[in-house]
């Protein structure tokens, strides 16, 4: 048990959690990031970030090493484990993870999303073994292959761009008959040499015993069955919360964490930010702009 008592304890080391820790500490205070993965969240999958304003263009990478130092020069102290729960003892909450215990006088959770699955029988035991979520990271392992891409918004056109530059040909498969991406991602598509795209086709078997060797599509008006045979998968269908640790604290809808203005939850002193928390619009932009409010109402909090 770490016996330190932090003004505030951020979960989740993303674009929203990095910025309530920019703006704790420029307000003097002394706030704890635990991150369970890699510092950057979401936005560090990214290969590029171009509506963010003032930047015209930056991976998604970058972008989250500069938050990173930024706030590692003001003296941030983080810690690499998983958070596994939050009580409220008193005037202060524990944080529970992996490693052991934190104490802290408030909470920000910016724990964001993870990636939504197809749900099908083998995907997990694939996953690494042809099976992938995010083309930033092990889209290099494809080079001079074929992939198939199974998403039909802007990440998975973003996904199908970048790996076409590398990949001798990329597959793009769709549940509908059209693409619900930003038209100038979906223009861009369409011309590529080497990407082929199917629309209308469901998913319904990964195949391949250890490796992944293509999947198994019915088609949604015909019911055909349609094969397509891949060395590597990528699935970018969307994000789901992963909120449930925190539900005996917070009210969720339909996952997401239910907050006010001032980014607070039902439990005073405890803040919700980003992405994991119920909002019309999912983007680096609101996730700082959440942190920063999050971070100032828990300044308000602590200074009462
Ligand atoms: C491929 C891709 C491309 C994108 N492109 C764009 C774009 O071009 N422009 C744009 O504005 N937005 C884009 N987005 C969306 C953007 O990345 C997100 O809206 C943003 O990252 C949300 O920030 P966040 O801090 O709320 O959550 P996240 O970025 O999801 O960060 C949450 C962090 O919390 C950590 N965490 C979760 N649970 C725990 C736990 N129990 N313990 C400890 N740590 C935990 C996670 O590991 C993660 O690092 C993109 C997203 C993806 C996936």
């Amino acid at each position: 048990m770490d016996s330190t008592i932090y003004d505030s304890i951020i979960i989740g080391g993303g674009p929203a959690g990095m910025t309530a820790a920019l703006y704790l500490l420029r307000a003097g205070k002394k706030p704890l990031i635990i991150e369970k993965e890699a510092f950057g969240g979401q936005i560090a999958e990214s290969p590029k970030l171009e509506n963010f304003p003032s930047i015209k263009s930056i991976s998604g990478l970058d972008f989250s090493s500069q938050l990173f130092d930024q706030i590692t020069e003001l003296g941030a102290e983080f810690e690499l484990e998983e958070v596994e729960g939050i009580f409220k003892e008193g005037d202060l909450f524990k944080v529970t993870s992996n490693y052991g215990e934190h104490l802290a006088k408030t909470v920000i959770i910016a724990a964001g999303c993870k990636h939504r699955k197809l749900g099908l029988p083998n995907e997990e035991k694939l996953t690494g073994k042809g099976i992938s979520y995010c083309a930033v990271c092990d889209g290099a392992f494809y080079n001079g292959k074929d992939v198939l891409l199974i998403g039909d918004a802007n990440t998975a056109l973003q996904y199908a761009i970048m790996l076409s530059e590398k990949c001798t040909k990329v597959t793009v498969a769709t549940l509908f008959d059209h693409f619900f991406a930003d038209p100038i991602l979906v223009e861009k598509l369409l011309q590529i040499k080497n990407v082929e795209i199917f629309h209308e086709l469901n998913a319904v078997e990964l195949l391949g015993e250890g490796e992944l060797t293509g999947v198994r599509f019915e088609n949604t008006k015909t019911k055909e069955e349609v094969i397509i045979n891949c060395d590597g998968c990528f699935i970018a269908i969307g994000q789901v919360p992963a909120n449930e640790a925190y539900a005996n604290l917070v009210d969720l809808q339909k996952g997401f964490i239910i907050t006010d203005e001032t980014m607070a939850t039902k439990t005073p002193g405890l803040y919700a930010a980003g992405d994991c928390r119920v909002k019309g619009m999912r983007q680096v932009i609101t996730a700082t702009n959440d942190g920063a409010i999050a971070a100032m109402s828990a300044v308000s909090y602590l200074n009462k």
